[in-house]
């Protein structure tokens, strides 16, 4: 069983915030979608066309500048070449791009889970973070989104920007929940080195997020979303039971993925495990020049990525899953930690180890004390 991910890399401009990779112009999407279709097919016949593929993930940049007869002509080159038994077509979008027509349209091709890129209502911080949309966009977008036939839609929402009051804060919650989501993704907001946020706050102009502000921003999102039966699987993800993201879950779980497109990244396992990320330059995309480099992974290196990526996981990580599929185990000096973090309530250990609510928001460095204890 595996994934693919194909990277749209275009956007209408550039959010302050954004570190992947993206150009503004625009005018090269019809020579990207033959180039995308041609890479797709030159997968024909390997070793990655002989799974089973059961997650789609159209991600970018910004997939919904495509228009759908580009989006159904990916499709179809991807059904050609793989064997696709779907459980999850999901495509990013962004408000200002979304009608009525355009979301049949998407269902139309298969694509079944809608992810919106919301991430405020409040026109000053949509200007702050240098968004495309405006407020009304985004509620617009939602509206024509939960009328839909999409049963399965996530909206991204951003917190912990510099200046935002808890009131804001409350209010963009109370916004997004009247739309019913069954899932989101709310991010707090992190400043990229090469970002426009990034040298804004190196020149002194700007005050990075500070650390008390975003762990109450955390309680209320948290406390907010639960009341309406929304839970938290992931430090970023919430979803109602049933609705979590099973595309990005996989890659928690080390389940293979191919990425194409400028900047994607992927994940392979069979005999050997390999993680590549494509050159981040569409002319030479277009021109098939760019390179790619593969890094070896050893066991240890993928056990310790597991412990990372499974911590932060409501679900936590089993001892039995670490010990069988990647022979490590935890040392004396390990479970003291685990114990002491028992006590301080920061983590439950049983058949395994998972975070508590007073854990996850210390995440990394329990986990960077973990890793570096073994
Ligand atoms: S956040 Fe999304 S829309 Fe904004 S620049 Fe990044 S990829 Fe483009």
């Amino acid at each position: 069983m595996s994934g693919i991910y194909l990277h749209i890399p275009f956007c209408k401009q550039a959010c302050s915030y954004c570190n992947f990779y993206f150009v503004t112009r625009t005018s090269e999407r019809e020579h990207f979608v033959k180039r995308l279709i041609e890479d797709i097919k030159s997968y024909g016949d390997t070793r990655f066309s002989e799974e089973t593929v059961e997650t789609i993930y159209f991600g970018g940049g910004t997939p919904s500048l495509l228009v759908p007869a580009q989006l159904e002509q990916i499709m179809q080159a991807l059904y050609e070449v793989f064997d696709i038994d779907p459980r999850e077509i999901t495509l990013e979008m962004n408000p200002d791009d979304v009608s009525a027509q355009f979301l049949s349209d998407l269902k139309s091709l298969g694509i079944s889970r809608a992810s919106m890129g919301v991430q405020s209502f409040e026109p000053e911080l949509l200007e702050f973070m240098h968004r495309a949309h405006s407020s009304e966009e985004a509620m617009q977008c939602l509206e024509l989104l939960s009328a839909s036939d999409f049963k399965s839609f996530t909206v991204d929402l951003i917190y912990g920007n510099p200046g935002q009051t808890t009131e804001q804060l409350q209010r963009d919650v109370k916004n997004l929940l009247e739309f019913n989501p069954p899932h989101i993704s709310a991010y707090s907001l992190t400043v990229e080195p090469r970002t426009r946020l990034g040298k804004q706050v190196e020149l002194g102009r700007i005050a990075p997020p500070e650390g008390d502000m975003v762990a109450e921003h955390f309680d209320i999102i948290n406390q907010l979303f639960s009341r309406q039966g929304i839970e938290r699987y992931e430090v970023s993800n919430y979803s109602i039971p049933g609705k979590e993201a099973i595309h990005n879950s996989n890659y928690w779980e080390h389940e293979n993925y191919l990425g194409l497109g400028p900047g994607a990244h992927s994940f392979w396992w069979d005999d050997k495990a390999e993680r590549w990320e494509n050159e981040q330059d569409l002319r030479k995309y277009l021109r098939d020049e760019d390179h790619l480099e593969k890094e070896e992974l050893s066991l240890t290196q993928l056990a310790e990525e597991r412990l990372m990526m499974g911590l932060r996981t409501r679900k936590g990580i089993g001892f039995e899953n670490l010990k069988q599929r990647y022979n490590y185990t935890f040392n004396d000096r390990q479970l003291e930690y685990i114990e002491r973090m028992v006590d301080e309530e920061k983590v439950v250990a049983d058949e395994g180890v998972k975070l508590t609510d007073k854990g996850i928001k210390i995440a990394d460095a329990i986990i960077l004390d973990l890793v570096t204890l073994h």
